[in-house]
């Protein structure tokens, strides 16, 4: 057996919050081999991101490890000293946020952080007569992971990228620091299916020329069942299921597990009503005793409900339910649908979608122009006397009528989100005309706008970005009933 990178042994997290202490993680143990990938999968909530934060002990100031070891080799993180902590960051780990945002420094030039992170990692004062190689080294990074102009557009602000793009940028330097250790945690999900696939090349290619480790953490089935040697599942903070990827995703033995993977979206299913798994994750703060996914499991019987509940070994292969365990009180025989037959009946049970019915034309662009100057250097704006500009939204034409669903589709940096503020007038047209229920948007002020705002929403790709950090969610919910003034 190949060298042991990282050993989770019953990893236990709690954030303590006003109400009490939330038990996010419970038990987790895997393992991880020099050179393997291994992906985690589970709903939203599940922890997937506390595991990986808590792996680098990288856990906001509310969340503690409160029981279990992580060992890195043969040394154990959860008792590391904070010195010996930043150097294992910047040498050995590196990681890749759900949240590119919240990572890329947004006071720094995109290019300054990324030569600052190759100079931290090799860890020599001595590295800042290398800056232009750095500079070199991160302009072809940006290259490779797609980014177009990166020689130019190196000195932007975070800000100034895409979505897609800043996840990129995130990438090209966790791969600059080839680390022994990748967590990439969706990495990947706001790339289209192209860049996708290029992305997930280079992590091959890390992991060939380096023999890198990764935990790779997604929602996204298609992109584990590619990348990845082995997978955890993951429910309620626990780990409910793990083995080779090919075994789990071919031959699922969770009831979760079967639940998730009938759940995933596919074209030869259009038109048909998504299958999804009853109820929701539950409460950390109200735990079921016995199993998490009692409450939804279409195999249910009342001793799931009792409360020793250990996983089932059975050589690469974990199963933490009572099905599965020989010695348990748990009687097949009582079953009468099975797992995904379950799931999709009880879909059924729920009944037909309503037709839809589609009205006369609501939103209409004429070719639409967004563009943002060009201003990265006072240099070239001193050189170059004509500024050029992105041209983000270039001649858009487009009708969306009443209770009409649109899909915007393109690459990652294509202009859909620049199109979608547009839209709503949240982000000034340099050109052409959209108007609303007849009206002409660009024409209007700020106090027409505003009213018009309560009738049309948008939902933002980037939550950390739109979201204050500042107020609580019951505030930022309220607000909008205190700016349009609704009763
Ligand atoms: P997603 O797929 O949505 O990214 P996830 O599996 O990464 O979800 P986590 O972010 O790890 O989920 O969250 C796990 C649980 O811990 C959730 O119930 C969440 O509300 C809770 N949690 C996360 N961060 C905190 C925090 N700072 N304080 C309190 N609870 C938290
Ligand atoms: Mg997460």
């Amino acid at each position: 057996m190949s060298e042991r990178v990282l050993t989770v042994e019953d990893l236990d997290v709690t954030y303590h919050v006003r109400s009490g202490a939330l038990p996010a993680l419970r038990g987790v143990s895997f393992e991880l081999h020099r050179g393997e990938i291994l992906g985690i999968v589970g709903e939203s909530g599940c922890g997937k991101s506390t595991l990986s934060a808590s792996l680098l002990r990288l856990l906001p100031a509310n969340g503690e490890i409160s029981g279990g070891r992580i060992l890195l080799g043969d040394r154990d993180v959860t008792t590391m000293s904070h010195r010996e902590l930043r150097a294992m960051r910047g040498r050995e780990i590196a990681m890749i946020f759900q949240d590119p945002l919240t990572s890329l420094n947004p006071t720094f030039r995109v290019g300054t952080q990324l030569v600052a992170a190759q100079q931290a990692h090799r860890g020599g004062e001595g590295d800042r007569d290398r800056t232009s190689e750095f500079r070199r080294r991160a302009i072809e990074m940006l290259t490779t992971v797609g980014l177009p102009d990166a020689q130019e557009r190196i000195d932007y602000f975070p800000h100034q990228f895409s979505g897609g793009m800043r996840q990129r940028i995130m990438i090209a330097m966790a791969l600059l620091l080839k680390p022994d250790l990748l967590i990439a945690d969706e990495a990947t999900s706001a790339l289209d299916v192209t860049l996708q696939a290029q992305i997930l090349e280079l992590f091959r290619e890390l992991r060939q020329e380096r023999d890198t480790s990764m935990v790779f953490i997604s929602h996204d089935i298609g992109v584990i069942s590619e990348i990845c040697d082995r997978l955890v599942v993951m429910y309620a903070g626990r780990a409910v299921e793990q083995g080779t990827v090919r075994e789990v995703l071919s031959d699922p033995k969770h009831p979760y597990t079967q639940a998730l993977l009938a759940s995933v979206p596919s074209k030869d299913r259009r038109g048909e009503r998504l299958a999804t798994i009853p109820g929701r994750v539950p409460s950390l703060s109200e735990l079921p005793p016995g199993c998490d996914f009692a409450e939804r499991c279409p195999q249910v019987q009342s001793v799931c409900r009792e409360p020793v509940l250990e996983g089932v070994h059975t050589a690469d292969r974990m199963v933490r339910c009572l099905i599965h365990d020989p010695t348990s009180d748990y009687d097949a025989s009582q079953v009468t649908l099975v797992g995904q037959a379950a799931v999709q009946a009880k879909q059924e049970a729920t009944g037909e979608e309503p037709e839809r019915t589609i009205g006369e034309v609501l939103v209409r662009a004429r070719d639409l122009q967004v563009h943002f100057p060009d201003r990265h250097t006072l240099a070239s704006r001193i050189l170059r006397k004509k500024l050029g500009a992105v041209r983000a939204v270039d001649g858009i034409d487009l009708e969306i009528h009443r209770g009409e669903i649109v899909g915007l589709v393109g690459e990652s940096g294509s202009g859909k989100t620049t199109l979608g503020r547009a839209i709503l007038g949240l982000e000034p047209a340099t050109g052409g005309e959209i108007s609303y229920d007849g009206q002409d948007l660009t024409a209007m002020g700020p106090r027409e706008l505003l009213r018009l705002r309560r009738r049309m929403q948008m939902i933002f790709q980037d939550a950390h970005a739109s979201l204050s950090p500042r107020r609580r969610v019951g505030q930022l919910l309220t607000e909008p009933y205190v700016i349009h003034d609704i009763p």
